[in-house]
Order: structure tokens, then sequence, then C-alpha cells
């Protein structure tokens, strides 16, 4: 057998659109001023390229998740505001301070753990996860803060009742502080001006997930994962396909294995229901994902045209993260911070290569 150059390459590459990125937030902040939510290795696509790209297109204010996420951003970006939702964990404040990082101060006790006025104060207003009681918060004494924010349960539910509910209180509540407020994620900011107050903080809505998932995406596609073709096979006699045979094929169909399986981030529970995109069609999985190939009808594609080495485009060319993540009964959110490491990143735009 005849080697295949194309085989010696990463059986999958992730290419990650900074360009789309900087144009989605530009986007956004032209609504409302926004910050950029980069947690979680900015959901999965690389904070080291994704932030310096934000800063690029002129945001100023990060949010990350905890201390060492903030660290980690300080070396990127020496002059940005970084808040730290997780709040100044007892014992580290110095470190905070090192940093340069603003802690994000959830509870009585943050408060006491961080006397100072460099702190975002944050208000539950129905998330019940972080932040202050409304009570403590109507009895703080018009403590100054860098920012007063709260978080929306149900942004992305237009209809939702609780959006109203939390923004009454934390419009309420925000009022009896001199700092600016910061209510709206990415949904938050469509749900329309009342919601956005002085400073947005947009994560999914920058890396092309949909903000409006009852509508068209106003986003610009970020991500493009493809996995090559490992084996074609034309089916001459019924059969089954994959793990536990739950699926059955027959004469005349034409399957594609391709090399990306759960262990990648494609989650097994996206077959069946998911589709990829082979020479600009949409073809379904078939059978179960494994760990690490899924299978593709590709009868539906002229004869002949599918070989090994070829790339399936797994995100992009329409299907999109959403899409998938609907098909695994997931959210899109879990399907970028799930992306796996055996791709081959490349990043293109974006301006300048970052630090
Ligand atoms: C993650 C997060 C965001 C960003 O939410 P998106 O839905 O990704 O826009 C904003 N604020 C807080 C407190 C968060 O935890």
């Amino acid at each position: 057998m005849t080697r295949q150059p194309g085989m010696m390459a990463p059986p999958g590459r992730l290419r990650i659109d900074l360009d789309a990125v900087a144009a989605n937030w530009r986007k956004l902040n032209a609504l409302t001023p926004s910050a950029g939510v980069v947690k979680a290795n900015a959901y999965g696509l690389g904070m080291d390229r994704v932030a310096p790209a934000l800063q690029r297109a002129g945001c100023r204010t990060f949010f990350v998740a905890g201390l060492d996420e903030g660290a980690a951003l300080r070396a990127l970006l020496p002059d940005a505001e970084i808040a730290v939702l997780s709040g100044p964990v007892e014992g580290f404040q110095a470190l905070y301070r090192e940093y340069r990082l603003l802690p994000v101060l959830n509870h009585m006790g943050d408060l006491a753990a961080w006397p100072g006025e460099d702190a975002v104060l944050h208000i539950d207003t129905g998330m019940t996860r972080l932040g202050l009681d409304p009570s403590d918060a109507a009895a703080l004494d018009r403590q100054r803060f860098r920012l007063v924010m709260s978080h929306l349960a149900c942004a992305d539910e237009p209809e939702h009742p609780l959006n109203e509910a939390q923004r009454r209180l934390f419009a309420e509540l925000a009022a009896r502080f001199d700092a600016p407020a910061s209510l709206a994620n990415s949904s938050g900011i469509f749900l329309g001006a009342g919601y956005r107050f002085d400073l947005a903080r947009p994560g999914m809505a920058l890396y092309g997930l949909n903000p409006t998932p009852d509508g068209p995406n106003p986003m610009r596609p970020v991500v493009r994962l493809e996995a090559r073709v490992l084996q074609v096979r034309e089916v001459d006699r019924p059969l089954t396909v994959g793990y536990g045979a739950t699926a059955e094929t027959r004469a005349g169909r034409v399957l594609a294995t391709v090399a990306a399986g759960y262990a990648d981030g494609y989650l097994r529970a996206a077959s069946p229901g998911a589709e990829a995109s082979l020479h600009g069609r949409r073809v379904p999985l078939i059978g179960r994902v494994s760990m690490d190939s899924i299978v593709l009808d590709v009868t539906g594609l002229p004869p002949g045209t599918v070989k090994p080495g070829d790339w399936a485009v797994l995100i992009g060319e329409g299907v999109d993260a959403d899409e998938l993540a609907a098909a695994a009964g997931t959210i899109g959110y879990e399907i970028l911070t799930s992306l796996g490491a055996r791709y081959a990143r490349t990043y293109t735009g974006g301006g300048e290569p970052g630090a």
C-alpha cells in the first residue's frame, strides 16, 4: 500500500478567525460599550491570541474566571483592566495586587477580605450563583466601586419574565452606587437598550455563537473545524455501523470514516442528528461517535468524490457550533470549550501577531 503523504498531517485542523472576533466585538461595542469575556481560555479558542486581538480592536476591559487566568492575561496585556469573576480568594490578595487584577466581590466575606475600592461589586438579582444578596447590597453605605454588576439568568429567552425582574432590581440597586453599571452578557445586549447600562460583558457572541437563538445569527463565524477522511466504504450488503450496532445501512450506501471523536470534543451525544459538510454538501453522521472517529453517510455526493485524505468540515460552511450543540442536546458554549488538543490550530487575521 502506498503511503498517503496527506495522512502524515494532524487528523484535524481548527482555524480561528481573529478578524471575525474583532469584528464581532466592534459590532457589539457599537451597540453599547463592551468588555470582553475571555474566561476558560477564551471559550477554548486561545486567550493568548484572542485577547490581544480584542485589545487591538479597542477592547479595554476583560473578564476572566480565576486568579490564574488573570495573571496569564496580565502577562499578555500590561495595560488592560482585568476583572476576576470568582472573587478575591482569601490568602491571595497580594497576588491580585501584584497582577493589578480587579476582584469581583461576590459576598460579604469578599468585601471584608478586600476593603479597597479597586473592585467590582456583584449583586445577585436572580441567578442565585454568585453575588451579594440584594438586601446586603441595599444596606451597603454608598461605597464606591470600579463597577457594579449583575448577571442575567435567562437572557437567551427574551420572553422570560425573570429578565425584566432582574433588570428592574439591578437598576434600582445600581443607582445607589457611584459607579458604572454592567448587566448584559451577549444575549442581554439584544434584549434592548434598557439592559445595556454602562458596560456589557459579551463572551459567546465574540466567538461567533448566536446571542439571539430565536433568530438569525447576527455575528460572524469564528471557528472552522475540519477532520480527515480516513476510509471510504461502498456498502454491498446490509450492515450495521459503529458501537452498539445502533445504525443500519445497506447496499449502495457510501460511508466515510473521519478522524475526530469524543476525545477531540466532538460530543458523543451529537449522533444521531449531527451533520457535517463535505465537498460543499451536507452529510449526516451515521452510528455512534467513537473516541477518535465518526462515520458520515456520503451517499448523496457524486460517486468517487470522497477520498481518504479529504477534509470534512465539522464546524463551518453553514454547520455552526450552535447547530452541532443542538444535535448533542447542549449549547454552543460547551462545543467550543470542549474543542480538543489534537487539532492543529491556526489563527487568521487579528492585526499584528500578539505577544
Ligand atoms: C460568562 C459570563 C459572561 C459572558 O456570557 P456570554 O453569554 O458568553 O456572553 C458575562 N458575565 C458573567 C458573570 C459570566 O459568567
